[in-house]
Parts: structure tokens; sequence; C-alpha cells
């Protein structure tokens, strides 16, 4: 789109996906003065999602310049302690000085609370609207959907998730996410773990990991990471019965400690199934003319930085920054020079988590080292989390383009 108007700023904005990044980079959007209309493919906010996500110190704080302090706080179950078990063995891992407790809240949750307070705002939510196309020139960009209807305004935001259309929209050679070896399950059941609520153990059994923390009520939840060789679509593991895969937990995790008796008390009514887990790879291209990335559709770490969610809300204020104070033509190259950095040396560090918990054969006969490894990184909480926890984003500090860019 080389004859944009380069002096314009962005009054108007189509978002495309109504999961975490949707909403809130719609009211980050409206902070900053520009209307924005969110566009989500499922019927309803909280169709299909489930499980339990941590929110970071530094997602906090990016809801927190939201208004969203107390909602979020209303959710979540702080993360009062953390230990990694082998075994029998637990580590204590010493917590962070002078930041919130990281949260435990519930996806289904936390998507409610996003939903309500964007439509408080005024924020249209669109459901059924699948977004099939797009096409821009110089005064706009216009959404094709999967029902034949269309939406035009200035700007249009992928936040599609993982498997993103606007990605491919953007640069029809985009990388696509990277199946991690392991699928996800979870449940809550009523075989109580020692200790008090919140604290949470990251658990390497015989042959995989998983997790598992005392909740409010009492009960344990306890999330697994199953290693499968190849990935399955949700809605595929979904049609397989739950009596079924939780004989392939049992079978995995029978033997751990607590694992084995946390795994045979579960009901397999309870047994939720997440699916595959997966991570975005380096994405060369976060933009292109009038439409632009943010999420998972762009920086998807794994599920062990415990850091989707959160660098999602970050992103979507840093995009809003930057087209508050730039035009167009400026405030995407702008946007992606504040955040590539920051999320892809997340991703790096996770990366290096994922080979434990899933190893190949080669990763599995040096374990014991990587093991040490783990340890001694869990040991110094302020090089490890700190960098990562204790962002903060200046909203108030005005966004310069970049020198390529000027
Ligand atoms: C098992 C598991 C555990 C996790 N644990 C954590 C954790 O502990 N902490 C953490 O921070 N993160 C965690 N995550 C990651 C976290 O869930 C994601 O980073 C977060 O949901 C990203 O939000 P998003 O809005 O970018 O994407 P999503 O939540 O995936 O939302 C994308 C939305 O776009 C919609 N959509 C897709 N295509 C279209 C289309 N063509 N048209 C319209 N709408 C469309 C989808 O229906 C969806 O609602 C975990 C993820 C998994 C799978």
């Amino acid at each position: 789109m080389t004859d944009m108007n380069k002096a314009s700023k962005a009054r108007t904005a189509l978002v495309i996906g109504g999961g975490i990044a949707g909403p809130v980079t719609a009211m980050a959007l409206r902070k900053a003065g520009i209307e924005a209309t969110v566009y989500e493919a499922y019927p309803s906010p909280t169709e299909g999602v489930g499980g339990t996500l941590t929110l970071a110190p530094n997602g906090q704080g990016a809801l927190e310049l939201l208004g969203l302090k107390q909602e979020v706080t209303q959710i979540g179950l702080p993360i009062v302690g953390t230990a990694l078990s082998f075994g029998s063995k637990n580590i204590t891992i010493p917590q962070l000085d002078g930041v919130a407790p990281p949260l435990q809240v519930d996806r289904n949750d936390l998507h409610r609370v996003l939903h309500q307070a964007a439509t408080a705002q005024g924020i249209r939510i669109e459901h059924r609207k699948r977004l099939i196309g797009a096409e821009q020139d110089r005064t706009g960009v216009t959404a094709h959907f999967a029902d034949g209807s269309t939406a035009r305004a200035d700007l249009l935001i992928g936040a599609d998730g993982v498997h993103s259309t606007v990605r491919t929209l953007i640069d029809p050679d985009a990388p696509g996410p990277q199946y991690t070896g392991v699928l996800g399950f979870e449940a809550s059941v009523d075989h109580p773990v020692p200790g008090p609520a919140g604290i949470t153990h990251f658990a390497f059994g015989r042959r995989a990991y998983y997790l598992y923390w005392r909740e409010a009520d009492g009960r344990t939840r306890i999330g697994f990471n199953l290693p499968h060789d190849t990935p399955i679509r949700l809605s595929q593991a979904r049609t397989i019965p739950a009596a079924q895969w939780l004989q392939v937990l049992r079978d995995t995790y029978g033997q751990d400690n607590p694992g084995g008796a946390l795994v045979r008390a579960i009901d397999p009514e309870q047994l939720q199934v997440n699916g595959s887990v997966w991570i975005m790879p380096s994405v060369p291209r976060w933009h292109s003319g009038r439409m632009v990335l943010a999420g998972d559709a762009v920086h998807a770490p794994s599920n062990s930085s415990g850091q989707g969610a959160s660098l999602a809300a970050e992103s979507a204020i840093e995009l809003a920054r930057a087209l508050r104070d730039l035009p167009l033509e400026q405030a995407l190259p702008a946007y992606e020079q504040a955040r590539r950095p920051r999320v892809e040396h997340i991703a790096a560090q996770a990366r290096k988590v994922n080979r434990v918990k899933a190893p190949g054969p080669v990763a599995a006969a040096v374990m014991p080292v990587m093991m040490r490894v783990l340890v001694k990184v869990a040991m110094n909480p302020e090089r490890n989390f700190g960098p990562t926890w204790r962002h903060h984003i200046d909203w108030d500090q005005p966004v310069a383009p970049t020198a390529a860019s000027r």
C-alpha cells in the first residue's frame, strides 16, 4: 500500500478475535481515542475455552491500566509459593520480592470478565463472524466474513490466535504454529494435597510432566502435559471419550506421587481436554499496510512461560499507545520495535523448559543434567523472572517513530 496517507492516524479499527487479546486491544484502543469493534468466530465468549492460565504480575499491570485490577483479582487465586517436584522430592522455589503474586485464573472467567468490561465501555463484540479475507486500499481496509457480511475501518488487527488467518493475509509465507509435542488436560479432584491454597507444584513424573495446586475450596487442581507424537485438533480430541483419555493419563502418571493418586481420583465427566499445545516461531512480518497482529497470532510463547495472556495484554496496550501518538505508517513499526525483542526473548527462555517437559530420545539421555540446570535457574528468580514480571508500561510516555520510518 504505497500511497497510504502517511499523515493520517487511525481513528477506527476492526479487531479480529474475541479471546483475550481482542477485547483487551479494543479497550486499549478506546483509551487511546480509537473506536474498535471486535469480531469473533464462535457464537459465545466462552465457547470451546477452558482450563486455567496464569496471569503474571506484568499481565496484571497491563490490565490494571485499563481499570480491570479489581475484576481480575476477584477471579484469581494468588500463587503464594512454587515448588519443583521430582518423584517425592520437593524443592521450594524462592519467590520474587516486591511484585504481586501471579494469579491462577480460569480461562472462562477471564473471557467473561473481559467481555463484560469491553461491553460496559460501549465496545461492540459481534459473534459468529469468522474472517475469511480482507483487502486494503488508500482509505481503509475491508474485512470479509464467512457469513457474507463485510466491515470497513482504518485498520484491521489480527487478534485471532495461534492459527491466525490475518497472519497469512499479511504474509502468505508466514510460518504456522509449531506443535510442542504435548496435549493439555486438566481436572479438579476431591483429593486434598497438603499445604495452603495456591502453592503450585511443577512435577516431573516418571514419564511426563504435570502440575498441581490446592484450590481455595480445598480441592486439588491438576494439569497434565501428555507427550503425544502428533497434534490433534481440539474438536477431534474431544470426540474421544473422556474415559479413554483418562486411561492414557492413568497409564502415564499412575506411578507418580502424588500424580498417581490424583489421576485415579478424576471423574471422567470432569476431565477438561485442552488439546495440542502450540508455540509460534518468530514471525517475520508483524504488519502490512493497514493490517497488524497482536497476541498469540504473532507471539505465542509456550505454556511453560506462563506468559501468553500477559504478553497479549502488554502488546494490546503498546499497540494502542503507538496508534495514539503516530500516524499509521509509523505506529506499526514503532509497535513492532517495542515488542519484538521482549516477546522473542521470553519465547526462547520457555523453549528450553519445553525440552525437559517433552524430551526426545537425546534430551532424555541428558535429563539429569537438564534437571540440575532447571533447578539452578529456578533458584535465581530475580534473573529468571525479574525482567519479565517487573516490566511496566508507562501509558503517558509519548511513543517516538522508529529511525527507519521517520
Ligand atoms: C494448555 C494451555 C495452557 C496455557 N497456559 C497459560 C498460562 O499459564 N499463562 C498464560 O499467560 N497463557 C497460557 N496459555 C496461553 C494463553 O491461553 C494464550 O496466550 C492466550 O489465550 C492468547 O490470547 P489470544 O487472544 O491472542 O488468542 P486466543 O485466546 O486463542 O483467542 C483467539 C480468538 O480468535 C478467534 N478466531 C480465530 N480465528 C478467527 C477468525 N478467522 N475470525 C474471527 N475470530 C477468529 C478464536 O475463536 C478465539 O476466540 C496457555 C495455552 C494453552 C493452550
